[in-house]
């Protein structure tokens, strides 16, 4: 078997060779990925499940479906996304052809991290293959069946002269970070060593897309459909047991809005996971002991009160959907991003206190506002920055491919998604194809320089 260094070097020899860079050939590729997906529907639920214990339901709409869209969005507009832009151009170079163009970057590295397994690997494929590159993809190690499913399928339906899988943890992610790529994605936050990608990357002047998380607020103020509030608020946080990294992290609301916020939690609660959540198999699990271990340890260390769920199960990797209040600002579960299905709600008093607790923390990977009123949305859409925006609905937007995905400050460098996906793999090539004409005007910036020459 070829060492890490020999894939990376195998890659970049294939790369020269050009295969990479007719549209016939990324098209092929795009499209038996789709067929990989499309064989294996079963295997990879089957998988999903044994990671995460994912109901089939969100398994289809947030790992399969997701990129199956992604894919037909991309095989249908690549081929314009490869062709030259022409720019405008000035009254010196109206004669010359002016554009940019689309260039694959090389070898490129994508590192996946385990709460969707699936998707966060080969949403990013898509635009690395549509954009020409030749590929290591590196999956979770902590989703075990799902990095192993995909050791083995890629291969099967991808070029493996041009795209290569490799496997291991934090030690071989280290090690594989050593070799010289031409752009690293990597999506996660694990990396809390000194071994950060970007570290390692800087070796190399290598460029970097981190797509990290953060504490994502959902701002519930004013006039709001609270039935409809808490169904989408609920849906958004315990979907895939709240290890989304665009899963509302806390809620910040009046304590009015509070006190009608909580029967309503509780109704929806019960109507999705029935009065026994650990029976009801729409629930996912904790993905692993350690990661429970930390949640559980996080609910502890609170001082807010525990109003809904609270239940665990350590050896069935459970913990109810739960929600607490009275939570402060200096709280265990305000400080780190909680990644689990534990929703704090915070009380401020007015709009301008919570926009202000908002711009207190670090940047966000998506900030939620739920109200009826305009004014409040676009007065927190103007007062606040994130990486992406939603109101009246959390995680829904970033299923949009025409919409950039990604974080800004602490939650991330780059987007993708789409177009955004194939322009992060692609380098925007300048370029000016000149003739010999206007050879009198180009005179005026010979030598001998005359003060006349410069006002003409
Ligand atoms: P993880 O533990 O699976 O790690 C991610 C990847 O990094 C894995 O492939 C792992 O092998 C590798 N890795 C682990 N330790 C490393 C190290 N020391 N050096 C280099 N690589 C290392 O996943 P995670 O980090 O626990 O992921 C969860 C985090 O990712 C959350 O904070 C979440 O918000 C964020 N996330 C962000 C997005 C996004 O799109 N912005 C999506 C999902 C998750």
């Amino acid at each position: 078997m070829d060492t890490q260094s020999q894939v990376v070097e195998r890659l970049r020899t294939v790369f020269s060779s050009g295969i990479t860079i007719p549209e016939q050939f990324r098209r092929t590729q795009l499209t038996k990925l789709m067929s990989m997906i499309k064989d294996n529907e079963e295997e990879i639920l089957n998988a999903l499940h044994k990671d995460l214990a994912k109901p089939k339901f969100e398994a289809i709409l947030s790992e399969v479906d997701i990129v199956i869209n992604e894919l037909h969005y991309a095989i249908a507009n690549f081929a314009n996304w490869m062709k030259a832009e022409y720019v405008s151009k000035t009254l010196a170079t109206r004669l010359d052809d002016c554009f940019i163009r689309r260039e694959p970057l090389g070898v490129v590295l994508i590192i996946g991290p385990w709460n969707y397994p699936l998707q966060l690997l080969l949403l990013p494929l898509v635009g690395a293959i549509a954009a020409g590159n030749c590929v290591v993809i590196k999956p979770s190690e902590v989703s075990a069946a799902t990095d192993r499913l995909i050791a083995e399928l890629i291969p099967k339906y991808l070029s493996q002269d041009c795209y290569a899988v490799v496997r291991g943890g934090a030690e071989e992610t280290k090690a594989l970070l050593q070799n010289r790529f031409d752009r690293i994605f990597y999506t996660g936050k694990s990396f809390q060593d000194g071994s950060d990608p970007v570290t390692a990357a800087s070796v190399h002047l290598t460029p970097v897309t981190l797509e990290l998380g953060g504490k994502c607020p959902c701002f519930i103020y004013g006039r709001v459909n609270i039935a409809a509030a808490a169904r989408r608020l609920a849906w958004a946080k315990f979907f895939n047991a709240g290890q989304s990294c665009v899963a509302p992290d806390y809620v910040l609301c009046s304590p009015a809005t509070r006190d009608a916020l909580l029967p309503a939690l509780r109704e929806t609660l019960e109507e999705f996971y029935s009065k026994e959540p650990q029976t009801c198999p729409d629930l996912s699990r904790i993905v692993s002991p350690r990661h429970w271990t930390r949640l559980m340890d996080l609910l502890g260390r609170s001082s807010g009160k525990v109003v809904v769920g609270g239940e665990s199960n350590q050896e069935d990797k459970y913990i109810a959907p739960t929600v607490v209040v009275d939570v402060a600002e200096d709280d265990a579960l305000m400080q780190e991003e909680i990644f689990g299905p534990i929703l704090p709600i915070l009380t401020v008093e007015s709009l301008e206190k919570g926009i202000e607790l908002i711009n207190r923390k670090e940047k966000p990977l998506a900030l939620y506002v739920f109200s009826d009123e305009s004014s409040v949305v676009n007065t927190v859409l103007e007062k606040t920055s994130s990486g992406g925006f939603c109101s009246n609905d959390g995680i829904i937007y970033m299923t949009l491919p025409s919409l950039p995905f990604g974080g800004v400050g602490a939650s991330g460098w780059g987007s993708y998604h789409g177009r955004w996906g194939f322009e992060e793999f692609s380098h925007r090539r300048a370029c000016m194809l000149r003739g010999w004409a206007l050879e009198r005007l180009n005179g005026l910036r010979y030598p001998p320089y005359r003060e006349d020459k410069l006002s003409w």
